[in-house]
C-alpha cells in the first residue's frame, strides 16, 4: 500500500485537528475555533465521515496532509514526514530527504549546533561567561548553548567535510560571502557566544551570537532562511509549551537569557520573540497553547513601549492579558538573579493590562498639576472607553477620580467626549498590519451548492442533469464539474460518487470536498425531503438566471443588428429561449 494512504487509515482527522483545536460534536461534525485566523464564534468545521476539516470563516483546510501542511507551514512531504511519525508508518528509503531547502537548511543547522556546542566544552572563557551568569550545566546542555571559534572556517570546514556544499552553507547563512560574485565565503559567527534558535517542533532554525565583553552589534543574528520565518518563531517555545498548557498561561519576556534564567527558576512558560517585536502569527502559535499570556518586559522606556504595542496586539488576537511588574532589576535575567522569591511572586500575581497603564500613567506624569492631570486623561480614558459595560467604565473612572482629587462626574463628561481610539505612546508606531489576519470572504455560488447536495444524496444526479438546461454556461467555476457529471451520467446507469471523484484532479477532489462539508454547513439536520425541495429550487434558480443572462445578451444583439435576416434569426432564437422559460 502506498505510504500515505497508509497513513491516512492509520490518522483520523479528528484526532489530529483535537491536538490543536478544542472540539464540540455538531450534528454528525465536530466544530472549533480556527487555527489560521482569529474567531470568537467557531467557524472551522470537521468531517470525520468526510476525513476533511475545513474553515467557513477563511476557507481554509483539506484532508489530514493539508491541515498539517497549513498549521504547521510546511511543504505536502515535510506534512507526510510529520505525520508518518504520529502513526508510526515508516516511509520508503528513497523518499528525497535533502532535496528540500528547508530540511537540507535544518539538517547544517543540527550539525551546526553540535558544533558550536563542542566548542563551547573547550573553551573555558566562553563557558565561564555561562557560569558566572548563574547557569548550571545541566541549563547550559538544555538549551543546547555553544560558542563559535574565533576563527573563519573552522565551522565551514566542518560542514564540508560532512558533504554539504557551498550553495547549502549560504543557502542556510552558517556562512558570510563578500560579495554575490565572491567565491570564498567564510564562518558568520566568529568569538561569539551561541543560542541556536528551534522552531516549536524541534527543528533549529537559526543562530543568535552574543559578543563576549563589549563591542557592537552585542547580538548577530541568521537572517531569514528557507527554514526561518522570523514572524512565526518563538524562542524556547520547543521546551516550554508542555509547562504553558499544564499552567494555562505563556509568560513572554525580551530575551534568551531572560528565558534560559526564567527556566532554570522554575518559570518554565517563559519564551521569547528573536529580537522582533511581538506579530499577529506570533500570537496566533501560541494560541494553541494557551489564551493566556503576561508580558514581562524590561522596565525601561524601550520595554514600556514594547509591552503597549503586545498588550493592542494581544487585544486584537481577543487573548487575556496580564502584565508583570519585574521586581528588583531591569529585566527578568537580573530580577532572577537579585531576588527570586519577588520574582516568583511577580509571576503568580500578574496585574492587569488597566493596572498596568494606570501605574504607567501615574509613573510618569505629575498628578498633582494641572499639566500632569490632563496628560493622564489623555492617556487613560480611551482605553477606559474601550470597556463595553458602564459598571468597568465606573470602576476606573471611580478609581481615578480618587487619584485626581476630582469628582466623577466630571470624568464620566470627559469620557463622553473622548474618541475611542487608544493613544498610546506607540500609536506612531507602525502597527502589525491585522489584515493579514482578516478572513477573506467568499460566497458560494448556487452551482457550487448543488454540487455540495449531490455528493451528499447522489441519487438525485439524474434529476439535475436531466433539468440542468443544456447548452447553457454554467458558472465558470464549476463547469467542468458539471461536464464532467454528464460524462459519467452518460457511461453508467447509476451514479457512485467515487466514480465522478476518480475523474477529477487533485485539486478539483478537494474542491468538491469542500462542496461536501458546505451542505453540511450551511444545511444542518436537512431532511431527504428538505433536501428534493432545495435542490428543486436551486435548479429553477439556475435556470433562471442562465435564461436571464442569455436573454439580455440577444436582446442588446437584436437592437444593435442592423442586417433584416441576421435581426429575424436573432429573434427567432430569442423566441426559442423564452419557451424555456415558460417551461421551468
Ligand atoms: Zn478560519
Amino acid at each position: 500500500m502506498n505510504h500515505v494512504e497508509e497513513i491516512r487509515l492509520r490518522m483520523n482527522i479528528e484526532d489530529l485537528v483535537g491536538g490543536y483545536v478544542q472540539l464540540k460534536k455538531s450534528g454528525r461534525n465536530l466544530k472549533g475555533l480556527c487555527p489560521f485566523h482569529s474567531e470568537k464564534t467557531p467557524s472551522f468545521m470537521v468531517s470525520p465521515e468526510k476525513g476533511i476539516a475545513y474553515c467557513f470563516g477563511c476557507h481554509q483546510g483539506g484532508d489530514i496532509f493539508k491541515f498539517i501542511e497549513l498549521v504547521e507551514n510546511v511543504s505536502f512531504p515535510e506534512a507526510v514526514r510529520i505525520l508518518a511519525e504520529k502513526t508510526n508508518v515508516t516511509l520508503p528509503k528513497e523518499l528525497p530527504k535533502a532535496n528540500n531547502k528547508r530540511i537540507k537548511n535544518i539538517e547544517i543547522n543540527q550539525w551546526t549546533t553540535k558544533f558550536y556546542e563542542e566548542e563551547l566544552e573547550n573553551n573555558k572563557n566562553a563557558k565561564d561567561y555561562f557560569l558566572n551568569r548563574g547557569l548550571t550545566n545541566e541549563t547550559i546542555k538544555k538549551f543546547r548553548l555553544g560558542f563559535a571559534p574565533d576563527s573563519f572556517n573552522k565551522l565551514k570546514n566542518n560542514l564540508i567535510g560532512k558533504g554539504f556544499d557551498k550553495k547549502d552553507l549560504i543557502e542556510a547563512s552558517v556562512v558570510n560571502q563578500r560579495s554575490i560574485a565572491d567565491k570564498n565565503i567564510y564562518d558568520r559567527f566568529r568569538n561569539r557566544l551561541i543560542f541556536p534558535i528551534f522552531d516549536h517542533q524541534d527543528n533549529p532554525v537559526g543562530f543568535s551570537g552574543r559578543i563576549i565583553g563589549e563591542g557592537e552589534p552585542k547580538y548577530l543574528n541568521s537572517p531569514e532562511t528557507p527554514a526561518y520565518n522570523k514572524s512565526l518563531i518563538l524562542y524556547a517555545l520547543n521546551w516550554s509549551k508542555k509547562s504553558i498548557k499544564e499552567k494555562d498561561m505563556a509568560i513572554f519576556v525580551e530575551g534568551y537569557m531572560d528565558v534560559i534564567t526564567a527556566h532554570q527558576a522554575g518559570t518554565q512558560n517563559a519564551i521569547a520573540t528573536c529580537g522582533t517585536a511581538s506579530t499577529a502569527q506570533q500570537l496566533k502559535l501560541i494560541q494553541r497553547f494557551t489564551k493566556n499570556i503576561a508580558f514581562a518586559f524590561d522596565q525601561d522606556s524601550a520595554g514600556i513601549e514594547a509591552t503597549f504595542r503586545a498588550i493592542e496586539l494581544a487585544q486584537m488576537a481577543d487573548l487575556n492579558i496580564k502584565v508583570i511588574i519585574i521586581p528588583n532589576g531591569k529585566d527578568p535575567d537580573e530580577s532572577i538573579r537579585n531576588n527570586l522569591v519577588g520574582w516568583q511572586s511577580a509571576v503568580e500575581n500578574p496585574i492587569s493590562v488597566m493596572d498596568f497603564y494606570f501605574s504607567y500613567a501615574f509613573r510618569k506624569f505629575d498628578k498633582e498639576n494641572m499639566d500632569g492631570k490632563k496628560e493622564i486623561l489623555k492617556l487613560l480614558l480611551p482605553i477606559i472607553k474601550l470597556y463595553r459595560t458602564d459598571m468597568e467604565k465606573g470602576e476606573y473612572l471611580n478609581k481615578l477620580a480618587m487619584e485626581l482629587k476630582t469628582d466623577v462626574r466630571l470624568l464620566w463628561n470627559d469620557l463622553n467626549h473622548t474618541s475611542i481610539k487608544p493613544s498610546y505612546p506607540s500609536s506612531q508606531a507602525k502597527k502589525q498590519s491585522p489584515e493579514t489576519n482578516e478572513p477573506k470572504k467568499r460566497i458560494f455560488s448556487r452551482e457550487e451548492f448543488l454540487l455540495g447536495f449531490i455528493c451528499n444524496y447522489p441519487e438525485i444526479y439524474k434529476k439535475v442533469i436531466d433539468n440542468l438546461i443544456d447548452n447553457i454556461p454554467l458558472n465558470p467555476n464549476t463547469e467542468r464539474f458539471y461536464n464532467i457529471l454528464k460524462k459519467v451520467y452518460t457511461r453508467e446507469s447509476s451514479m457512485d460518487i467515487s466514480n465522478f471523484r476518480e475523474e477529477l484532479s487533485k485539486e478539483d477532489r478537494e474542491q468538491i470536498d469542500i462542496y461536501t462539508l458546505l451542505i453540511d454547513e450551511f444545511y444542518p439536520d436537512f431532511s431527504e425531503e428538505l433536501a428534493e425541495k432545495e435542490i428543486g429550487k436551486l435548479i429553477r434558480e439556475i435556470n433562471r438566471k442562465n435564461i436571464h443572462n442569455i436573454q439580455k445578451d440577444y436582446e442588446i444583439k437584436i437592437r444593435k443588428s442592423e442586417n433584416p435576416e441576421d435581426k429575424k434569426n436573432l429573434l427567432n432564437h430569442y423566441n426559442e429561449i423564452l419557451k424555456l422559460t415558460v417551461k421551468i
